[in-house]
């Protein structure tokens, strides 16, 4: 449980951590955050995570009050202060207090939140034998209405998407494209290997640009000697294919054993995906890295 929580500038307890019900991040969901793990008391990705948050604010006209440096402190503070050694902490940056009105005018002082806690996104079965997912009826907001790279505290698209999965009995839901294409899960992004090559939806499919992804892309695949495709990705390719896996800082890597009726390979994470899932624990979660 989280009981110091860094807002403002100041660690408080948790029964004090208020902010206004005028604070536009409530009444909008007009903020940014960030979900970042912490294995063996080191936080990963640091320096990623936390320049995707400022460019998150920056495309969002937000100017934070505290610099990256003075927001990584905050963050090692916090992490700390919690005496959290395998967790996860959420950054926020809302635009602040202002009137009922939309109008970003007049909010000068952005809230500025930390939370580390602990987090289990899916039950280990999952991690094991595969997650069944879903497809949802319900497209992605198109990139052109919304920059996905702004990881926005306004995820109600995303939201309802995982709604109508669990009323299915399903824990994930594949969101397309307003062009039919794959894009990514409501809280992750995919992969499918086909005929042993590893392909994922290029970014130009109005994605998140996923540090996980990206560690898979630039790193992890490197080690295994694969190459990974970014490209446009079908629905029918994700059915064809003999694998299929998730990936996110609160998911990890995680493979899927059926798309509604259509089993993945043998309907359980293959060969490729068990590889991914060692290399990250030994690379990552024994051995956590910070950057
Ligand atoms: N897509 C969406 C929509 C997400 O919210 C997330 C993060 N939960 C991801 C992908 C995965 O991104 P990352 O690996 O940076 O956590």
């Amino acid at each position: 449980m989280s009981n110091k929580i860094w807002l403002n500038g100041n660690l408080v307890n948790k029964s004090e951590a208020v902010i206004s019900v005028f604070d536009k991040g409530v009444l909008y969901g007009d903020g940014c955050f960030e979900g970042i793990r912490v294995y063996s008391g080191r936080i990963f990705k640091l320096k990623s995570h936390i320049d995707r948050l400022f460019q998150s604010t920056k495309f969002s006209y937000i100017d934070p009050p505290f610099n990256k440096k003075q927001i990584e402190e905050a963050i090692r503070i916090t992490v700390q202060s919690n005496d959290l050694l395998d967790g996860y902490v959420r950054p926020v940056i809302t635009r602040g207090q202002g009137n009922l009105g939309l109008s970003p005018k007049g909010c000068n002082d952005p809230t500025v939140f930390i939370i580390a806690d602990k987090i289990s996104l899916y039950p280990e079965e999952f991690y094991v034998s595969g997650m069944p997912i879903t497809v949802s009826s319900r497209p992605r907001i198109s990139a052109n209405a919304l920059d996905p790279q702004i990881k926005s505290c306004n995820y109600l698209n995303n939201i309802l998407a995982k709604q109508e999965a669990l009323v299915k009995g399903f824990s994930e839901a594949i969101m397309l494209n307003a062009d039919g294409f794959v894009a990514e899960c409501t809280g992750d992004n995919i992969f499918l290997v086909k005929d042993g090559l590893l392909c994922t939806p290029s970014l130009d499919s109005g994605i998140l640009n996923g540090i996980t992804r990206k560690f898979i892309i630039d790193e992890l695949s490197q080690e295994l000697e694969l190459r990974v495709h970014e490209c446009k990705v079908k629905l029918e390719d994700l059915y064809n294919s003999q694998e299929v896996f998730l990936t996110g800082t609160a998911a990890e890597i995680i493979g899927v054993s059926r798309i509604d009726d259509h089993i993945i390979g043998s309907g359980f994470p293959g060969s490729l995906t068990d590889n991914f899932i060692k290399l990250f624990k030994d690379k990552v979660m024994l051995n956590a890295p910070e950057n």
